[in-house]
């Protein structure tokens, strides 16, 4: 209290601790001397200092003795009060390397310093500490002028730095682990992060469960793995780990410990502080099933903070974060074996689709071939069975139909199996829609429908796969018929900019809206349709647009229930392949069924099929003189015995003299021994296949010159190209074997523009004694040079 004695000391007689401390303290024992003799310029200075609710701080004089205010208070920690009224370099010898100098600047030039977040590691609660502060030392002059002290207004900001950092870092973590795909990586991707800032989290390490109870280490950093601190397996009961695992699994929370740098003196990291770590944490990494966390962290808490509730919730969210990464991780793992898993499936479903298409043509050639020799045979009847014709030919029907959907699931795998690729040509495409929209003509007249074909010349020829764009129409032709059961059916082809718009028109049934976007789905059908048949597989159309989008091309429809649909295929006019690719690989050629396997069945939906012999004639047509042998020695080689025998036999019919052997090396030996006029061959074979077989005779100067034809049901694009390397090797399938034998030993070729003429062996893909011109075109069969 002042009293009327002194009226010096009046200026300290304000409210609050420190004035009252001020009052209360002896200054004759301070470098400031009592407080009678102080200059009026230092109680000016403290009546502000003690006036103000801002935290400020005088130095004064050369001791630069500490005067300062209530806000202030808390800033020195322990050393209050001790601090009032003592030398700087006393209170600050911790960090007076880093405001003695300041403090010297402003004494003698009497300028003001600025300061920002500037990192000031006091010793105020028995430890270095890591704070910040912003802060301006400022000069105070005497009468005189002379800088007699510093006025320092400042303010903490630890708590902001440490704050926007631990943001900063949590980010990291965040970024960082999300990219994870395993438990694994969020660890190392979390440690990884957080050691970008060890003044946070100077030890990190990471165990994973594994097995029912236990953990592994899986990433760490500050301490070596291994070490006491982080063995690298530790068993559920925590008994051996040196953290309390137990208290840790019981609970959500971060579970400090202290007392580290005692017990484990040689482990702990001096970095990035000298002084050993003190304290750790330990935080479970939770997971989606109570009471079993994926594993936990540890971090060591930095030696110069001390553990509390925001370093807490700073090593909960960063194990939240490394939670959050595992379980996606988890997501993202069962989706991808899930995924792998289905693509297993396709591929397994594909392969099965491959063999069984394979394995069901064979069989079917084999009966096709001798029903179509049997009714070539006996026009009336057939023979001693005494089978009604129609029952054959209904056979034969039945069996071209089957071959069809065979050979479209086959086309299916081939396509999602990506080894098929459009064998584009220069096609008249106008020529070329028109003769295939004409099989339908006689269709469409029984049926009593108006047929319109209105294909307009085009400027120039289209780059298309004759036999695909053959699928293309017949489908979408077949389709129309199929669900317009009175008025028209138009088939147009237009020219426009660039591309050539194949449009099939009809004045059917129409597809409701809302099946609009599924029609060109694999196997999808419409409920309930009405349609001249119920028969359908739902294929047709997703065959369509597979084959369509081989082109670059598209398929759209616009359709109004009970008035019709128009099906738009836009193909652009495209471009040759690069080098002498146009001709060189008839792909897809063995799946080919032709114009008249779907007007066959067209026309058996028509109401009076079943009644009537059908008019389209499956016999084949009788054995011209042109196709006949004259006594020519083939080889044939066919692992089949069915196939070997069947084939032998057409062609010992067709006037040839044939040796049959098993596989590939019988076919060389019997070759070399005696070489044939023409060699017939599986490609598939046990011991060599029909591969080796040409590589072998190529290899000999006696066969290099033999023309081989491969036969196989398989014909894709693969092996043809590996086939048609050498000269007049030629693959077919089996069903045209004799007309391509015919072919091949005559050296001409029935195909009007070949150009090897006449050393080209043509090889038809149909039946084999039909015309090859129909077929070569229509069918998109070609010479295999
Ligand atoms: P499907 O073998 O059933 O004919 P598609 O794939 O060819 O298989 O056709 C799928 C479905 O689209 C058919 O089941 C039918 O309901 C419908 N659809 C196809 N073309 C037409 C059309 N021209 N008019 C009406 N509906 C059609």
């Amino acid at each position: 209290m002042t009293t009327q004695k002194d009226s010096r000391l009046a200026f300290l007689d304000v409210p609050g601790e420190m004035a009252r401390l001020m009052r209360e303290k002896d200054w004759a024992d301070t470098p400031l001397g009592p407080v009678q003799g102080w200059s009026s310029a230092l109680r000016s200075a403290v009546s502000i200092c003690l006036g103000s609710r801002f935290p400020m701080v005088l130095y004064w004089g050369e001791a630069r003795a500490l005067i300062y205010n209530d806000a202030w208070s808390p800033v020195p920690g322990r050393k209050h009060p001790w601090a009032l009224g003592r030398p700087a370099a006393e209170v600050w010898a911790e960090i007076w390397d880093i405001i003695g100098p300041m403090f010297d600047h402003v004494m003698s030039t009497g300028e003001a310093t600025w300061s920002e977040d500037q990192l000031l590691p006091l010793n105020r609660y028995g430890y270095v500490e890591e704070c910040y502060f912003y802060y301006s030392y400022s000069p105070v002059r005497g009468e005189n002028g002379d800088v007699e002290g510093i006025f320092t207004a400042v303010t903490e900001t630890t708590l902001r730095v440490l704050s926007e950092r631990r943001e900063r870092l949590l980010r990291e973590v965040s970024e960082q682990t999300s990219q994870a795909r395993t438990a694994q990586e969020a660890c190392t991707a979390a440690v990884n992060a957080l050691t970008t800032m060890p003044e946070e989290a100077p030890v990190c390490l990471a165990y994973l469960r594994e097995g029912p109870s236990g953990y592994r280490l899986v990433a760490s950093a500050g301490v070596a793995a291994g070490s006491d601190l982080a063995p690298v397996q530790v068993d559920g009961s925590g008994a051996a780990a040196p953290w309390p695992l137990q208290t840790m699994l019981s609970t959500a929370r971060a579970t400090p410990m202290g007392g580290l740098a005692p017990r484990y003196p040689d482990s702990l990291p001096r970095a990035p502080w000298p002084e050993p770590i003190e304290e750790a944490a330990i935080v479970p990494i939770q997971s989606a099933r109570a009471g079993e966390p994926h594993g936990f962290l540890v971090f060591g808490i930095s030696a110069r903070r001390r553990y509390d509730a925001a370093y807490g919730t700073l090593l909960e969210r960063a194990a939240a974060h490394v939670s959050t990464a595992i379980n996606n991780a988890e997501v993202y793992e069962a989706e991808r074996r899930r995924a792998e898993q289905l693509a297993e499936l396709d591929r397994a479903k594909t392969v099965f689709f491959s063999n069984a298409s394979h394995e069901f043509r064979t069989p079917l050639t084999l009966m096709l071939g001798p029903l179509e020799d049997m009714l070539a045979r006996d026009p009336d009847a057939s023979g001693d069975l005494r089978v009604p014709r129609e029952d054959i030919e209904l056979v034969g029907r039945n069996g071209q139909r089957l071959l069809r959907l065979v050979n479209t699931l086959l086309d299916f795998s081939r396509i999602e199996a990506g080894s098929v690729r459009a064998n584009v040509e220069p096609v008249d495409l106008s020529a070329c829609t028109i003769e295939l929209a004409r099989s339908f003509e006689m269709a469409m007249e029984r049926a009593g429908l108006t047929f319109r074909v209105v294909c307009e010349p085009l400027s120039r020829p289209v780059m298309v796969d004759r036999q695909m764009w053959e699928k293309i129409v017949l489908n979408l032709l077949s389709n129309a018929f199929k669900y317009t059961l009175s008025g028209h059916i138009e088939v147009r082809l237009t020219e426009r900019v660039g591309a050539v718009l194949l449009q099939v028109e009809d004045s059917g049934v129409g597809i409701p809206p809302e099946e609009l976007p599924r029609v060109f789905d694999r196997f999808h059908r419409i409920e309930g349709q009405v349609g001249r048949t119920h028969e359908g597989t739902g294929i047709g159309l997703a065959l369509v647009k597979d084959l369509a989008a081989l082109h670059d091309a598209t398929v759209d429809v616009q359709s109004q229930v009970g008035v019709g649909s128009v099906f738009t295929v836009t193909l652009p006019f495209g471009t040759a392949p690069a080098g002498d690719g146009a001709r060189a690989e008839p792909a897809l050629s063995s799946t080919a069924i032709g114009a008249e396997t779907f007007v066959a069945e067209a026309l058996r939906w028509l109401p009076d099929a079943g009644t009537e012999t059908p008019v389209v004639d499956l016999t084949p047509e009788p054995e011209t003189e042109r196709e006949q042998g004259q006594g020519e020695r083939i080889l044939l080689a066919d692992d089949n015995s069915d196939m070997r025998g069947y084939v032998a036999r057409l062609l010992q019919a067709s006037g040839y003299r044939v040796q049959a052997v098993e596989d590939g090396i019988q076919a060389v030996q019997a070759a070399l021994d005696d070489p044939p006029e023409l060699i017939l061959s599986d490609v598939m074979m046990p011991n060599l296949d029909g591969f080796g077989v040409i590589q072998a005779l190529r290899a000999d100067a006696r066969t290099a010159e033999l023309p081989i034809i491969l036969l196989s049901a398989r014909a894709g694009r693969r092996r043809r190209s590996r086939a048609s390397k050498p000269g007049r090797t030629i693959i077919s399938s089996s069903r045209s074997a004799r007309a391509s034998c015919w072919r091949a030993s005559k050296a001409r070729c029935g195909w009007p523009d070949c150009a090897a003429k006449p050393r080209c062996a043509w090889a038809g893909t149909t039946k084999p004694s039909r015309r090859p011109s129909r077929n070569a075109r229509g069918s998109g069969t070609g010479c295999g040079r």
